[in-house]
This record gives C-alpha cells, structure tokens and sequence, in this order.
C-alpha cells in the first residue's frame, strides 16, 4: 500500500489498515513529527493538523479514546456523534467512521471480521494484557455478531520480548496467568514478549493461526516509531481502521 503518512498496511480482512509512524506530521522536538496525543505536553494545534492529517488518509473522521491501560471496551452507538470515551479498545460496525488506538511500546492491535463487518482496535500493554482486554474486545466483536473463526488480527510495532525488560516477579507474575508472555533481554535479564503473549491469548479466543498477522518493528530499536523506553517524553503513534 503507498501512504503519505508512510504505514505499514497491515494483512487484515475486511478493512482499511495502518500503522503510522514518525512521519508526516507537523509536531517538532520529541514530539517530531506525527504525535497524534494530546495528553503528553505536545502543541495542541500541531495534534490537531496531524489527527486532519490522519483522517484525510483514512478518508473518515477519527474516533479515539483516552486510554488508561484498563481493559474497559467502547461499542460505538450505531449512529451518530461518537463520544470520546475512556477505555482501551473500541468496536463497531459502522463504515462511516476510523476507529484509532494510540502507543508507543505497547501493543496496537488491530481486529476485523471481514463476514460480519464488525471491526474492533485494542490497546495492550502489559497491565491491559494481563487485564483480559483482548478477550474483552473479542467478547464485544463477538455480541455485535462476529465470529472468533472468521476474525482477523493484526499486532503492530511495539516494544519486543528481548527489549523490554522488567523486574523477575513481574515476569513470573505475567507468566503465571499467560505463559507465552516470558522472556529473557538479549543482555540476559528477565523481559516480557507482550506480542507472544497476545498471539497466544487470540489462538486460545478462536483465531485461526494464519489470521494473525504479527510481523512488525520493535520500537525501541526501530526509530522510525514512538518509544517511551527511549525517551519518556515523547509522542504517540497508531494503529488505525476503518471498515472496507
Ligand atoms: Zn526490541
């Protein structure tokens, strides 16, 4: 896919995908370029052109929450004004309308039902995963009558199990409940791979194992994206749907 906002499209059915990355927007200094939140001290008029930004690409208005790493999911009414809502993840059925979740680390991940039309967008990081927030997202798809063997999933950059380091009783407590979560630094510490983690959690929903779409960047390593492991002052960018 050609985008000026230079995403990777994710393989997802049924819908419109992409994950932005640090280009194309107009935000300077550790918000440079494309932030797209408004909570992290970044020039509100320069959040604004880029979200315009986002929306012209994606061809509909965007529709976001504020997220606070719960595992809390926002169905969209059916018509009308979408409300900015706390929660972490957001689903619906409507064409009318870009669902947007925002990261820098954490897991954005993207979901569609391409024989439905129902299409949902998550945020997980370690407290959301560990929370049930994928199951949730799934359980909300599923009420607005999607089907776990017809979903598909796409689980963009962020940071990856040999990066992102934690201390040893958080690795065994986030193994405790999903095993495929433990990792080890590749300077040998205890780490977390949230992608694992998050693949295995959707395998266990219903999923089938070539729906998932998995393979991207680590943004820690990868500049072209967001780190708040990098720099704590930083921007976000964001896993965006729409769909097709
Ligand atoms: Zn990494």
């Amino acid at each position: 896919m050609t985008s000026t906002l230079g995403a990777r499209a994710p393989r997802l059915r049924g819908a419109r995908a992409l994950f932005t990355g640090r280009d194309g927007g107009v935000s300077t200094g550790d918000h440079a370029s494309l932030n797209l939140a408004r909570h992290v001290r970044d020039d509100d008029a320069a959040v604004i052109e880029n979200r315009s930004r986002l929306a012209a690409e994606i061809g509909a208005p965007l529709v976001f929450v504020d997220q606070v790493h719960s595992a809390d999911v926002h169905v969209l009414p059916a018509t009308g004004e979408a409300p900015v809502v706390t929660a972490d993840a957001i689903v619906t059925g409507r064409e009318d309308v870009a669902l947007a979740i925002m990261v820098a680390d954490c897991l954005p991940v993207l979901l569609s039902d391409p024989v439905s039309g129902v299409i949902a967008v998550a945020h997980a990081g370690r407290k959301g995963l560990l929370g049930g927030v994928l199951e949730a997202t799934v359980a909300a798809m599923t009420e607005l009558g999607a089907r776990p063997g017809d979903l598909t999933a796409s689980i963009g950059p962020a940071i990856c199990g040999a990066c992102y380091e934690v201390p040893e009783d958080m690795r065994a407590d986030a193994a405790a409940r999903i095993p495929a979560t433990a990792s080890t630094t590749t300077w040998g510490t205890p780490a977390l791979d949230l992608r694992a983690g998050a693949v295995a959690i959707l395998q266990g929903e219903g999923f089938a194992q070539d729906a998932i779409d998995a393979d991207h960047p680590c943004t820690l390593e990868d500049e072209r994206f967001f780190s708040y492991r990098r720099s704590a002052t930083t921007g976000r960018f964001a896993g965006v749907l729409r769909r097709a």
